[in-house]
């Protein structure tokens, strides 16, 4: 008979993928990676790397696309530590097992719930967030007791070179790759990857390759997790405080220079104020970035030649729409500038796909009905924004229309409450994560009955003559 590890083993020695996969899920059968206190001792390592490695990443996602300082701690390095300080105080009290009520059909039991991690997870992230798309839901595998495969975007290739250190720091001496891996590469090696059995899949990135992961995930039965966009509308309501919605739909869209999955999209103006809304986005736009945004040290850069080509081909191709902010684009370190567009018609190329970068077109509606009628026809969004003062609105809105999630009166920003789940529904994806939700996407949690022995109730047994009465009565009571 074969030992555990030489039946993972078999068949591995062509394969390194394989044999890696194979690694891990002999180190995972042992129970390595279920002590709590284990997963609490790798998620304060992992955090003391991130911040012994903040100098790389500022130098990593500058490289990448330029992108500055400020954004780079905000959005990337704070969120995931305050998702692991979160994640560490609640993990002990997630992780335990839970005693649950039973029923009179079960009398006399116990019965309880115990949270089992799946196993060993491959989590895919996306180029335009590299370390916190990554490093959020490997702290909810790490956190349910998982081992993991991580694949980083190859297109942020130096910010992946340095979660890769960060990974290595944490995981290699202790464990080498057993525990927590980083494979690198491309579309072959995550082709390859995809290939092989996993417990679970987390998928950040666009509806089109989340396609693909599904699909060839449903080969071996795995679950996924799929993060995807689409296009987020942003509707700005006749009696929204036009000042502060122009100022937060301006950061919420020119952050990371629009290259953001929960950006807003494009704007549905209320025909009265859709001007003037137009006028204070300008006066924004310039007060962030100042006269010319490509002498700016906050405003990023595109991805690289493929994106910057797909979205230049918006501006050169603006059918009906005319730019009426921004425009210029430079192909020496792949500018765009803050551009919004008017006159914008739902037929247009840019109302096609999600935009990805900082474009940000503006169309208007005049009766409410109507928009929340087009909105709703469209596949749901990950996100939605309305800037209103009216309650009424706002709750035609909300239930009416699904989406991933949603601000009122802001944008972005519900993702950084870790009390929220972050995820889409629908085209934008399936499931969710931050704070427990991220456990839960790495956690099985496993129902158990155990009966006494003392009495057993001989009502289910055969012969059932005379018994039906006594069954309907059973199922009906509740305690
Ligand atoms: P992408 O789908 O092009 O790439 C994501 C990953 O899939 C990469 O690691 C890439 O190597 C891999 N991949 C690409 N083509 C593949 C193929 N044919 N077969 C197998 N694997 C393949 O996405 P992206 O360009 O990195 O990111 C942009 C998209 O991601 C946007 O749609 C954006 O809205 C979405 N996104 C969503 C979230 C979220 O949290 N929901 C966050 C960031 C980005």
């Amino acid at each position: 008979m074969l030992v555990q590890e030489e039946v993972y083993t078999e068949n591995a020695e062509k394969n390194p993928i394989l044999a890696l996969i194979n690694k891990q899920k002999a180190f995972f059968a042992k129970n390595n990676t279920k002590d709590v206190e284990t997963r609490l001792k790798m998620l304060a390592k992992l955090r003391k790397s991130i911040e012994n490695n903040e100098q790389e990443i500022y130098e990593a996602l500058h490289q990448d696309f330029r992108k500055p300082a400020f954004e780079a701690y905000a959005t990337e390095i704070a969120i995931t530590l305050d998702e692991i300080d979160f994640i560490s105080k609640e993990l002990k009290s997630w992780a335990r097992t839970r005693s649950v009520s039973s029923s009179l059909l079960n009398f006399p039991s116990q019965n309880y719930i115990i949270p089992e991690p799946l196993g060993v997870c491959l989590i895919i992230g996306a180029w335009n967030y590299p370390l916190q798309l990554t490093l959020a839901p490997l702290i909810g595998a790490i956190a349910a007791g998982n081992c993991a495969i991580v694949k980083p975007s190859e297109l942020a290739s130096a910010s992946a070179d340095v979660l890769e250190k960060i990974i290595t720091e944490t995981f290699e001496k202790e464990y080498e790759n057993a525990y927590v891996a980083v494979v690198k590469g491309g579309v072959d090696v995550n082709q390859a990857l995809l290939k092989e059995k996993f417990d679970k899949i987390f998928f950040t990135g666009s509806t089109a390759v989340g396609k693909i992961v599904m699909r060839a995930a449903a080969e071996h039965l795995t679950p996924v997790t799929l993060e995807l966009g689409g296009k987020s509308p942003c509707i700005v309501a006749e009696d929204a405080d036009l000042d502060l919605a122009a100022k937060r739909i301006v950061w919420g869209k020119f952050l990371n220079a629009g290259q953001t999955c929960v950006a807003p999209d494009y704007i549905v103006a209320h025909k009265n104020i859709r001007s003037l809304l137009i006028v204070k986005l300008g006066k924004y736009i310039t007060e962030f970035y100042g006269e010319n945004p490509q002498d700016s040290p906050d405003y990023p850069r595109i991805i690289n030649d493929r994106h910057f080509e797909r979205l230049s081909k918006y501006l050169t191709t603006a059918n009906s729409s005319t730019i009426v902010i921004g425009g210029k684009t430079d192909i020496v370190g792949r500018y765009i500038a803050p551009t919004v567009l008017d006159k914008v018609s739902w037929e247009d190329e840019v109302m096609q796909d999600e935009i990805f970068g900082p474009i940000l077109p503006v169309l208007e509606y005049e009766n409410e009905d109507e928009m929340i009628a087009i909105l709703k026809s469209k596949p749901k969004p990950l996100a939605l924004y309305l800037f209103a003062d009216n309650d009424k609105l706002e709750k035609k809105v909300l239930d009416n229309l699904s989406f991933g999630g949603a601000c009122i009166n802001d944008t972005i920003s519900h993702l950084i409450n870790p009390h929220l789940p972050f995820g889409g529904v629908g085209d934008s994806g399936m499931g969710a994560y931050h704070g427990k939700g991220s456990f839960d996407a790495f956690t099985h949690y496993k129902g158990v009955m155990k009966k006494a022995n003392w009495l057993d109730i001989p009502l289910r047994y055969a012969p059932y003559l005379g018994k039906l009465a006594f069954i309907k009565q059973a199922f009906k009571w509740k305690p």
